[in-house]
């Protein structure tokens, strides 16, 4: 995998116009073709650092440097679908493109190619009203991977579907991003789903927001089922899981344990 970065936060502050301080001093650096996963309790700043890095508001100190030219090719994958009820899945999908002037037929291979990759094929024409969850998220994705993206930035995509659905999108995006070796910097609060996709765990605690951890996975692609049966796979569920715990606790019992070999503690939570 490479080491050169896609970007890099420097001291990154975040606070909202009513005072609320959502990220505190954050510094992180995501490299080309990692699979990160931002992970923590809800509200410790995950969507914030993702929208940062999109574009999507400003950080009130701090800096985002990119180290190529990703800047130019992220895409964005949000919590819900977000599809236009009114229009196909193959309009769906077109949005992007038709939104930057491209027409139907200097598109149309582009869009056929992103549904194929998600697995839609045959269902270019069908309404969102006839889909399921797990199938209007593929739609989503679709869209996103549309324009080519280099990274892509994805805020809890499967958080709203059930088990089943959110284990087989996990195994066909990690499939894809064998495949394209894309950027990704996954949001999630779910520890199960972040050790099973990702190569690096950002642990982050909240009040303010911050980076606990970072955590490696090392464990080889593919990972299929038995990896989510394994002792290495719950080692690494429980290692996380004492981190966020630590955290959750640092004010009632200063936390002054030494990390496990495994998890780079990177921010004071004593
Ligand atoms: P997470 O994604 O981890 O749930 P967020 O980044 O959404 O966390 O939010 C971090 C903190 O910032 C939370 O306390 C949240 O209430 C606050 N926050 C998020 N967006 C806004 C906003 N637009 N205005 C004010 N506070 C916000």
């Amino acid at each position: 995998m490479s080491s050169t970065p896609t970007f890099t936060l420097n001291n990154v502050r975040k606070v909202y116009s009513n005072g609320t301080t959502a990220l505190h001093d954050l510094n992180l650096t995501i490299n080309d073709g990692q699979f990160v996963s931002l992970l923590g309790p809800s509200g410790c700043g995950k969507s914030t650092v993702l929208r940062l890095v999109a574009g999507l508001g400003k950080m009130s100190s701090g800096q985002l440097i990119w180290g190529s030219n990703a800047r130019n090719k992220l895409a964005f994958v949000f919590q819900e679908a977000a599809l236009m009820p009114w229009a196909t899945v193959e309009d769906n999908v077109r949005l992007p493109l038709k939104l930057a002037g491209m027409s139907k037929a200097a598109s149309d291979a582009a869009v056929a190619e992103a549904i194929a990759m998600v697995d839609l094929t045959g269902f270019e024409s069908c309404y969102p009203r006839e889909l399921s969850g797990g199938m209007k998220m593929r739609v989503s994705i679709a869209r996103a991977l549309v324009t080519k993206p280099e990274v892509l930035l994805m805020d809890e995509p499967f958080g709203a579907l059930d088990e089943m659905t959110r284990s087989r999108l996990n195994s066909d995006l990690l499939d894809l991003w064998q495949q394209k070796q894309w950027t990704v910097v996954f949001v999630t609060h779910n520890i199960y789903e972040a050790v099973y996709l990702s190569n690096r765990v950002i642990v982050m605690a909240a009040r303010p927001g911050r980076v606990v951890a970072d955590v490696a996975i090392e464990a080889p692609y593919p990972r299929t089922e038995e990896f989510r049966t394994s002792p290495l796979f719950n080692q690494y569920c429980r290692e996380i899981s004492a981190c966020l715990s630590r955290a959750a606790n640092h004010h009632k019992e200063p936390f002054s344990e030494s990390p496990s070999p495994r998890a780079n503690m990177v921010d004071s939570v004593a």
